[in-house]
């Protein structure tokens, strides 16, 4: 589903400050809501609907019941086991989060106008000067939006500003040439390369993503913009992590890819995002699921060196366990 955007407004979940994860440098993050997949391992399930949504943290509910009392679509209950929110009936007003005394309801996607954005964003300029970093739009998928996104990130270049997209490259062609021109920085993500898994994991094949990863490619062999890529790849258990799939993965950028991409990280799976889905009321299938051990994730990189790329460029992210 695509989220409603404009060039002038978007509607974005999340600017995350400081984070060392999203491209070069320290980076501020902008999460535009919407997505075009539905991961099953998704460590943003906020991200995923274009909508707003109504989460509720209980360790802050007080039990005072004026949500109750001022939700006009009936929408919510407070049983023993927590709040019962009826997802058919609320319309993501915000009146409930905006009269909650405890702060323990929340609207999770707010619009944006571009000026306010970008003039949000700049008060962290210094760190990026200091640090080599950026800005990084991410979600999500911020080529949904990407009216919005390609004059968000005009607006940083014109400023002097590292810019990086961050994209599952399952989008329009027209979108890619809206955001394209202004992102230093491609971070594109490959899952699986088998597309009957893919779309099993993912709710889609993964055929216009490797034409959108060629496209992107032909792109920069033209252009000074963008001028790198990063390929990151997700590493789940029972899902993407498996050597046939990085060996395969990495046969794709060896043969398709060269001088094109500089870096391959794999991301190691984390749980940290259990409690965002208790809070919107889903169920996550992974939610059992440990922390990698670094022998594993070593030997995922293995499968990555020895697939056909330059082995420096393949980097192991994120936290492991003790075996
Ligand atoms: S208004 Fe807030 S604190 Fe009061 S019952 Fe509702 S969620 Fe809990
Ligand atoms: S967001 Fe609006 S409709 Fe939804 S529960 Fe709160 S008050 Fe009701």
């Amino acid at each position: 589903m695509t989220p409603s955007s404009t060039a002038e407004f978007a509607t974005i979940f999340e600017i995350m400050r400081m984070s060392t994860e999203d491209g070069p440098g320290i980076r501020t993050t902008v999460f535009f809501k919407g997505c075009s997949l539905h991961c099953a391992w998704c460590h943003n399930p906020e991200s995923i609907s274009p909508n707003p949504q109504l989460q509720w943290v209980g360790n802050r509910c007080i039990g005072c019941r004026t949500c109750l009392s001022v939700c006009r679509e009936n929408a919510l209950a407070l049983t023993e086991s927590g709040m019962e929110i009826d997802r058919t009936r609320c319309t993501g007003c915000g009146d409930c989060a905006d009269a909650c005394p405890g702060t323990a309801l929340e609207i999770m996607g707010k619009t944006w106008d571009l000026d306010d954005l970008t003039a949000e964003v700049l008060k962290d300029q210094a760190y990026f000067e200091t640090s080599k970093g950026g800005i990084t739009v991410s979600g999500g998928e911020p080529a949904l939006q990407s009216e919005f996104a390609g004059q968000f990130l005009k607006a940083l270049r014109q400023r002097g500003i590292h810019t990086a997209l961050d994209t599952c490259g399952c989008c329009r062609r027209e979108a890619l040439d809206q955001v394209l021109p202004y992102s230093a920085l491609v971070l594109f993500d490959m899952k699986l390369m088998d597309p009957v898994l893919h779309k099993k994991f993912t709710g889609h094949d993964n055929r216009r993503i490797l034409e959108n990863l060629h496209y992107v490619a032909d792109y920069m062999r033209s252009h000074v913009h963008p001028s790198e890529m990063w390929i990151r790849t997700p590493l789940i258990p029972r899902a993407t992590a498996t050597r046939e799939n990085i060996g395969a993965i990495g046969q794709f950028i060896g043969a398709h890819l060269r001088n094109v991409v500089s870096r391959w990280e794999l991301c190691a799976f984390n749980n940290l995002c259990r409690d965002k889905y208790l809070r919107l009321g889903q169920r996550w299938e992974f939610e059992k699921e440990e922390l990698l051990t670094l022998d594993f994730v070593d030997e995922m990189a293995d499968a990555a060196k020895s697939s056909g790329v330059d082995p420096d460029m393949v980097v192991p992210t994120g936290s492991t366990r003790l075996e």
